[in-house]
């Protein structure tokens, strides 16, 4: 029998022992060699595209010869005005593509040994660099569409007369969302925090390709889809999956690993950074197959090609 990808070598190529062997002016080299990659490490001026400069290496900067801007390797990208070394946040990197059901920011903080709150933001700005993958993407192919409900869980009154009926909308907390999840089979997966999961009808109609052959469940808001596309309805309540392909695993599989990041590294997400979580165990499921060390260098080539967070940066420096 086959061997399980994550069981065999081949998807075990970085660890946190070579990255500390190997230090921080290796890490640094990793970091220009992903930040300016068609140059493949020498840096280029984020000002005026300039190659030629000048190193001022006491402080890992550099000077552009034609317009005199100053830079470093992190400035203008999601990491700009880092408090970290290199090695740890290729170390931070590497842990949080090996966890397979997300990265707690407790856990992330104690395993790299630095404050919460820099955990968090850490954790943060590097779903938000992930999720930069997909932005504009559109799917096409063979599509599964579901939604899933999160959050807002009302507990019950400890005496039964004083229990309310949550089924009546006033009675149901505000704080629960939908994750409305697009699939291509053997493709990518987008994510979408709405509060019905009718919105997912409109979304759909902005991100597949014309094409496209969708499937979803019985709900009667797909029936507007079956006027753009073909639909493979599967009724849940009859079967999960039929002979011709009318299933919707794909999108199940995601889900269950959302809900296992939520239920087993968070316990608690808020209804305001669900879109987060939502997009890191997205991108988790699509890279499922590649090796941690090639997830971890596509994670910092993209966070090193995006720009300062509007969210994230000075997060707690606003929160006070
Ligand atoms: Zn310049």
């Amino acid at each position: 029998m086959a061997q399980h990808f994550l069981l065999s070598a081949a998807s075990r190529t970085l660890s946190l022992k070579e990255i500390y062997k190997d230090g921080e002016e290796a890490a640094y080299e990793t970091f220009k060699r992903l930040r300016w990659q068609e140059t493949d490490g020498t840096p280029v001026c984020p000002k005026c595209g300039c190659l030629d400069h000048y190193e001022i290496s006491t402080r890992r900067k550099f000077k552009c010869a034609a317009c005199h801007h100053q830079f470093s390797v992190t400035s203008g990208t999601i990491f700009a005005s880092r408090k970290l070394a290199f090695c740890d946040i290729l170390a931070a990197i590497c842990l949080f593509v090996n966890g397979a059901k997300g990265m707690s920011a407790v856990q992330f903080s104690r395993d790299l040994d630095v404050q919460y709150k820099t955990a968090w933001v850490m954790a943060h700005k590097l779903r938000e660099a992930l999720a930069a993958e997909t932005t504009d993407a559109t799917l096409d192919g063979d599509v599964e569409i579901d939604g899933a409900y999160f959050g807002g869980h009302v507990s019950p009154e400890n005496r039964k007369e004083d229990r309310k009926d949550r089924r009546e909308k006033e009675n149901q907390s505000d704080r629960r969302r939908v994750v409305i999840a697009l699939r291509q089979r053997k493709g990518r997966t987008l994510s979408f925090v709405r509060h019905r999961e009718a919105e997912g009808v409109a979304i759909a109609r902005t991100r597949l390709a014309d094409k496209t052959q969708l499937f979803a469940d019985e709900a009667t808001h797909w029936d507007a889809l079956e006027l753009h596309y073909g639909v493979g309805r599967i009724n849940h309540s009859l079967a999960y999956s039929e002979l011709d392909g009318r299933h919707t695993n794909w999108v199940e599989s995601y889900f269950s690993r959302l809900r296992r990041m939520v239920g087993g590294q968070h316990h608690h997400v808020s209804a305001r950074y669900l879109y987060q979580y939502a997009n890191h165990a997205a991108w988790l499921e699509d890279h499922r197959r590649r090796s941690n060390g090639a997830n971890a260098h596509a994670l910092l080539g993209g966070a090193l090609n995006h720009p300062v967070s509007r969210v994230w940066a000075g997060y707690w420096q606003r929160a006070q």
